[in-house]
């Protein structure tokens, strides 16, 4: 197919190339001219620059995929002077992996349908080892038939390729998993720093919640005491992995999707307020398991 790609972060570079390692030719924008130069210039594939999100329809292209940091963004690239919608987007395919709140990519599909553009909401999981991969998982919101349509395409970028219902149901499921995430970690890090305070080894104790009614993910495969597991950010310093600002990022879409709906969500606001303070601390950066400093000496 030919294809625009706008995005090419952390995330859409790889995705991107992905794409064009598959056949695919696309045609791309970044506000960012480095990370454009980057992928036309990168051997594999055909890839060619547009000036603006407009002009990426301009060569002809049957699908737009974008990859953008926030809300904001999103509106920009679709709803702004030189947005997508500004030009002839009838009958485009326009796929949207950003994660963003449920609500704007509601209204963005509604405006995109008013257009006559076809229109998915595709958040991923799987971080940017997985967009390198192209083992994403995408959680996809829209209309059944056209995310049966689309799966190959999203095949080439990723392994698990789920629809979750209609228009913004991509992006709750990639709210609701975040937010559970963002708990199950600070509970998993206050655990083991209680345990370890009152004379457990780490390794031992963890090896107990792992076999025990307390195990989940943040436990037995991304734990957040430094040592417990090898390969895992907590024993290289928290580099690398998925940032507690991005965590924040996305506690924060879960508890304003749960402000919108008037659902209570005690835990998901505790727990943005604790990666909140943790960021003021100047640790935004650091991996998200991190947070366990929040309760440690060290
Ligand atoms: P990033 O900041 O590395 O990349 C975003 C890209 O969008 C940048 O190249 C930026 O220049 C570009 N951009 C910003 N505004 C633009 C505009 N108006 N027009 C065109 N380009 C614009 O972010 P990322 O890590 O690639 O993440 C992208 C999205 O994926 C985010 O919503 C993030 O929450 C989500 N996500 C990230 C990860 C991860 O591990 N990094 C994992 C899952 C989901």
């Amino acid at each position: 197919m030919k294809l625009g790609f706008i995005g090419l972060g952390n995330m859409g570079a790889p995705m991107a190339r992905n794409l064009l390692k598959a056949g695919h030719d696309l045609v791309v924008f970044d506000v960012v001219q480095s990370n454009v130069d980057a992928l036309v210039k990168h051997g594999q594939g055909h890839a060619t620059a547009a000036a603006t999100p407009a002009a990426v329809l301009a060569g002809g292209v049957e699908g737009v995929i974008t990859m953008l940091p926030a809300s904001q963004h999103v509106k920009s690239v679709y709803l702004g002077n030189d947005g997508l919608l500004s030009g002839n987007v009838k009958g485009v395919v326009l796929i949207d992996s950003s994660t963003i709140d449920p609500m704007s990519a509601r209204e963005v599909a509604k405006a995109a349908a008013d257009k006559g553009a076809l229109m998915l909401d595709a958040p991923v999981s799987g971080g940017t080892g997985g967009a390198e991969a192209g083992t994403l998982t995408f959680m996809v919101g829209g209309e059944e038939s056209l995310f049966n349509q689309m799966k190959p395409l999203l095949q080439a970028m990723g392994k698990n390729i789920v629809y979750c219902g209609g228009a913004g149901n991509g992006q709750v499921a990639k709210v609701a998993n975040n937010m559970l995430l963002g708990i199950s970690m600070i509970g998993t890090a206050e655990a083991m720093a209680l345990g370890v305070s009152l004379g457990m080894d780490p390794k031992v104790l963890a090896g107990i919640i792992n076999t025990s009614s307390g195990r989940c993910w943040s436990s037995d495969t991304y734990n957040p005491y430094p040592g417990v597991l090898e390969n895992v950010p907590s024993s290289r310093g928290y580099t690398g992995g998925f940032g507690s600002d991005l965590m924040l990022k996305d506690l924060g879409l879960a508890t304003e999707a749960a402000k919108l709906s008037k659902q209570p969500v005690p835990l998901g606001s505790l727990a943005q307020q604790i990666y909140q303070t943790f960021s003021m601390q100047g640790h935004g950066g650091l991996d998200f398991s991190a947070i366990i400093k929040m309760f440690t000496k060290k």
